[in-house]
C-alpha cells in the first residue's frame, strides 16, 4: 500500500492529524518516508555545501577556531545531524587537513553522525571512511564529551504545527484531513488548542516542537560538564514566526506538499527567535543570528575563493558564481541564517 494510502487510511481510523505528523510520516515513515528510502538530494534540491566547495571548507576552518576556543580538548566529539551526502562534513576535513593547528585539530576528533536515514548513512559512512564515524540517531545518544556541533538544512526538516486563530480569537490546529477520498489541508475547528507558545496577537503560526528538543538536547550534554557549541545554519525568520512556510519540492520544483507524500521533500522555515528563546531557557548562550552571507565573508570567504580561483584558473567564473549565490543578499546570502548555541563562559564564536 503506498504512503498515501496509509494515510488516508489513518486519517479515516482517527481523524485529520496535525501537519507535524503528516511531515513525521513523510519524511521519516521506515518503509516509504523521503529521507528514509529515496532521499533526493542534488535532484529534488540543492544546498549549500553541494553548490559550492567553500562552504564546507569555511565551515572547517570554524571548527579548528572553536576547537581552540573549548581549549584545545585532545579528544572531542565533532557532530553533525542531516548530513546528508556528507559533502560538508568532506570539505571541512579536507579544509583541516591544509593546516598545523587543523591536523591537531582533527587528530582529536571523535566523528559522530546524527543519521536516522538507514539509506543515508551507508553514503555518509563510505565518503567518510578514513574518519570512521560512528552514528547515532538522536544527539541526545552523543558521548559525553567536549562537543562542537554543526548543521546545515536540518532544522527545517523538523516537523511543524500550525496553528489559525478561530473568530472568537481562540486557537485551532490546521490539519491532513480527507475530503472526497483526497488528502486536504483543513482547520480542526472543533477542539481549540493552546499552542505551544505564548506569542503577541498573529492569526496564524508555525511552531516546530523539535526546536525545543534540539536546545534540550544540547543543554543535556552541557550539563555533563563538558563545553559545547552547536552551530546551525539553514534557511528562517529571526522575528515573527512563520505562518504557513510547508513547502515540498520535486525534480527542482516546488509542488503541493500533499501532492506526493513519501516521494517529494518537506520543509519549513525555521523560527530562530523560537530557537534563541527555547536554547536561552535551557541555559544556553545564543550568537546570532548571522546572515549566512556576512558570516561566510567573516570566516574568509573572499581568500579561500581567491585560493581556489588561482588553483583552477579555468574555472574562475564558476567559482565566482558559486559563492556568489551562497553569499549575495539576494541570493542565499540573507534567507539563510546561522545561529551557535554554547555552553557558558566562552568567547564570542567566529564570525558572529
Ligand atoms: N546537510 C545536508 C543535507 C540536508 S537534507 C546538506 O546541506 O546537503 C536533511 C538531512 O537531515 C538529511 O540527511 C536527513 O536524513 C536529515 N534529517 C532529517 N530529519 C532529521 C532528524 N530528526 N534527525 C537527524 N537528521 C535528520
Amino acid at each position: 500500500m503506498s504512503l498515501r494510502d496509509r494515510i488516508k487510511r489513518m486519517i479515516e481510523a482517527d481523524g485529520p492529524m496535525p501537519v507535524s505528523l503528516y511531515m513525521q510520516l513523510c519524511l521519516h515513515d521506515p518503509q516509504q518516508g523521503y529521507y528514509a528510502t529515496r532521499p533526493g538530494l542534488g535532484r529534488d534540491f540543492i544546498t549549500a555545501p553541494e553548490i559550492s566547495q567553500i562552504f564546507g571548507e569555511l565551515i572547517g576552518l570554524w571548527v579548528v577556531h572553536e576547537w581552540q576556543a573549548i581549549g584545545r580538548p585532545s579528544r572531542f566529539t565533532l557532530a553533525e545531524p542531516g548530513a546528508g551526502r556528507a559533502t560538508m562534513m568532506q570539505d571541512a576535513l579536507r579544509a583541516m587537513s591544509l593546516t598545523s593547528d587543523g591536523r591537531d585539530c582533527l587528530s582529536a576528533i571523535n566523528l559522530h553522525l546524527v543519521e536516522p536515514s538507514d539509506h543515508l548513512r551507508p553514503m555518509q559512512a563510505g565518503r567518510l571512511a578514513d574518519y570512521q564515524p560512528q552514528f547515532v540517531s538522536h544527539i541526545d545518544a552523543l558521548p559525553h564529551q567536549p562537543t562542537i556541533i554543526i548543521s546545515n538544512e536540518f532544522l527545517d526538516c523538523l516537523p511543524a504545527r500550525q496553528f489559525v486563530r478561530g473568530e472568537k480569537g481562540d486557537w485551532h490546529e490546521r490539519k491532513v484531513g480527507l475530503a472526497d477520498g483526497e488528502l486536504v489541508m483543513g482547520v480542526d475547528r472543533e477542539a481549540a488548542v493552546e499552542p505551544p507558545s505564548s506569542l503577541p496577537e498573529l492569526d496564524t503560526m508555525e511552531y516546530q516542537p523539535g526546536l525545543g528538543t534540539y536546545a534540550l538536547s544540547i543543554a543535556a550534554l552541557v550539563e555533563t560538564d563538558v563545553p559545547v557549541r552547536a552551530l546551525a545554519i539553514d534557511y528562517g525568520l529571526d522575528g515573527l514566526p512563520p505562518d504557513d512556510s510547508l513547502r515540498a519540492f520535486r525534480n527542482g520544483e516546488q509542488i503541493d506538499p500533499l501532492a506526493l507524500p513519501g516521494e517529494s521533500d518537506l520543509t519549513v522555515d525555521v523560527d530562530f527567535a523560537e530557537l534563541r528563546r527555547q536554547g536561552e531557557a535551557a541555559g544556553l548562550h545564543v550568537h546570532g543570528t548571522m546572515a549566512q552571507g556576512q558570516f561566510l565573508l567573516a570566516l574568509g570567504a573572499e581568500a579561500r575563493m581567491q585560493q581556489l580561483v588561482k588553483a583552477n584558473p579555468e574555472k574562475a567564473a564558476e567559482i565566482y558564481d558559486a559563492a556568489a549565490r551562497l553569499i549575495d543578499p539576494a541570493q542565499l546570502g540573507v534567507r539563510f541564517k546561522a545561529m551557535c548555541l554554547s555552553s557558558e563562559g566562552l568567547p564570542t564564536p567566529a564570525g558572529f
